[in-house]
């Protein structure tokens, strides 16, 4: 199967129940379903500390505070938890309603983000060709 860019294959083994309706994804038969996965961030508040000091002794420049900061991490990301959702309950759950608008702005940064990648390898290869 020829998959667009920034594609990645879906095995059939990765197929789970609707988290929401305990239905198969193509009950519906929508030609797509919802793969969510949630993360939980630890913060490591002695790094966050330590980037704090470091700050005030650059006199509040955290641009400066970062070069000399030991490591740019500030936290652990735990694992992630993966489900699967329908595209009818997608569509439909509105209770709570967040979520088809955090998919829409998910979208929309990763079409900008893919823009500004477009952008500088354009205004790289005309350095490079310029
Ligand atoms: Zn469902």
């Amino acid at each position: 199967m020829q998959l667009p860019d920034g594609c990645t294959e879906f095995d059939r083994r990765d197929l789970r129940k609707c988290v929401v309706c305990d239905r198969g994804m193509m009950h519906n038969s929508h030609i797509v379903f919802y793969e969510i996965s949630i993360a939980q961030v630890m913060v490591d508040m002695r790094a966050i500390r330590q980037i704090a000091g470091l700050e005030m002794q650059m006199d509040g420049n955290a641009e400066l505070a970062a070069i000399f900061a030991p490591s740019s991490a500030i936290g652990a990301r735990l694992p992630a938890s993966r489900m699967l959702m329908c595209d009818s309950c997608f569509m439909e759950m509105d209770k709570p309603p967040m979520l088809p608008a955090l998919w829409q702005k998910a979208s929309d940064l990763e079409a900008e983000r893919q823009d500004k990648k477009v952008q500088a390898t354009k205004a790289r290869e005309q350095v490079d060709h310029g």
